[in-house]
């Protein structure tokens, strides 16, 4: 949907993208965290590969034929340390292969392509990366992890080593230095944001029809739990907000390479991320308490079971003890507002 309409796509907007990830979160975490994962890769090439032939025909092909990217950034060496790769590009004239212990790489199975991050050459240290474009036919998986989690299951983020080979051509151009900030960060944590709030919002809509149910039955005020739904959509909409927030500022700046890369941009995407699953967890055991036992369990209609285990993996999906360790000393760099508006 992002791809402009001269190419096949429908020319839609990166504001458009994460409120269809919101609508899906609501009814399925893992389709709208896959729906998500794609459309980051889907901004890269539309970003950052426009003047490789070979990409663009690449997204002549998504469009055409509706293909599925996957992403691989994760190895056994590096784990969630985006910015670090230990698997290398070799380069053997116009070919290249790569190998990658890709301990998590969501529906790599089933994915039409998948997008690797990985050092320039074997030379490079581990944060002179490059990210690398194969198809399905460029590459061999072999299964190195299952994906038997609490939550989440439907995203089959299972571990593969991947054997893969191509022409040279299929390396971004743009160095993953620059890709990075200027989309990987910002939609990665826009998306997933908006998934996470959505998962959050199908479960306010259990709880509010489970109090619902009891006022009709004259039974609200007595519901033990039903301040929690007022906190729960007292959260929510704060959530909604921050997160449209956030798709504005990234809409100002995204003409400007400098400002996406800017430390208080960077920071504000790396926060959001912390900040929005934070509060979608806190929001979700607030419908839990709301519902109390029918919350708790796995069968009925006001069931938040599964929102609960989809959820918790928002604090770990880049984990957000290594973005605020990260951030915290960027933030140092920056004045307590004087004033509520910028
Ligand atoms: C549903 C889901 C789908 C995923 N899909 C993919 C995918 O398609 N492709 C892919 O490549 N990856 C994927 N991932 C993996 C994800 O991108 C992260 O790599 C992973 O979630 C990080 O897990 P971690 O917390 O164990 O690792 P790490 O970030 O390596 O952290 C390990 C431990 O170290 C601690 N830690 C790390 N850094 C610091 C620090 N600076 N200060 C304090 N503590 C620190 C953390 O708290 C944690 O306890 C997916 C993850 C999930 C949950």
């Amino acid at each position: 949907m992002l791809v402009p309409v001269d190419l096949g796509g429908d020319g839609a907007s990166v504001a458009d993208v994460v409120d269809v990830c919101y609508m899906l979160g609501a009814a399925c975490a893992s389709s709208g965290m896959i729906f998500a994962m794609h459309q980051i890769q889907v901004v890269i090439l539309l970003r950052h590969a426009r003047s490789s032939p070979w990409h663009e025909q690449l997204l002549r092909r998504l469009c055409d034929e509706q293909l599925l990217f996957a992403s691989s950034t994760t190895e056994n060496q590096t784990g969630g340390a985006v910015r670090s790769s230990a698997c290398a590009v070799e380069r053997d004239g116009s070919r290249m292969s790569l190998v990658k212990n890709g301990t998590v790489m969501s529906y790599g199975a089933e994915a039409d392509g998948v997008f690797l991050t990985a050092r320039r050459t074997p030379d490079s240290p581990p944060s002179d990366q490059v990210l690398v474009a194969f198809v399905k036919g460029d590459y061999e998986l072999e299964k190195i992890k299952e994906w038997d989690t609490m939550g989440m299951r439907g995203t089959c983020s299972t571990g593969y080593t991947l054997r893969g080979c191509g022409s040279v051509d299929q390396v971004i151009p743009e160095s993953y230095e620059r890709v990075h900030p200027q989309s990987m960060v910002p939609i990665a944590h826009l998306t997933w944001s908006a998934v996470w709030c959505g998962v959050a919002a199908g479960a306010v809509a259990r709880a509010r029809r489970f109090v619902r149910k009891g006022a009709a039955q004259g039974t609200a005020q007595s519901a033990p739990g039903a301040s929690h739904l007022t906190r729960a959509m007292m959260l929510l909409r704060a959530l909604r907000g921050t997160i449209a927030s956030a798709v504005t500022s990234y809409e100002a700046a995204v003409n400007e390479p400098e400002r996406l890369e800017a430390i208080d941009f960077q920071s504000g995407m790396n926060l959001l991320k912390v900040n929005s699953s934070e509060t979608a967890i806190e929001i979700v055991m607030h419908a839990f308490q709301a519902c109390g036992l029918s919350g708790y369990r796995n069968d009925g209609e006001f069931s938040v079971a599964r929102q609960l285990r989809d959820v918790m993996s928002s604090s770990i999906m880049i984990n957000n003890e290594r973005i605020l360790a990260g951030a915290a000393t960027s933030l140092l760099l920056f004045d307590v507002p004087s004033r509520l508006r910028d």
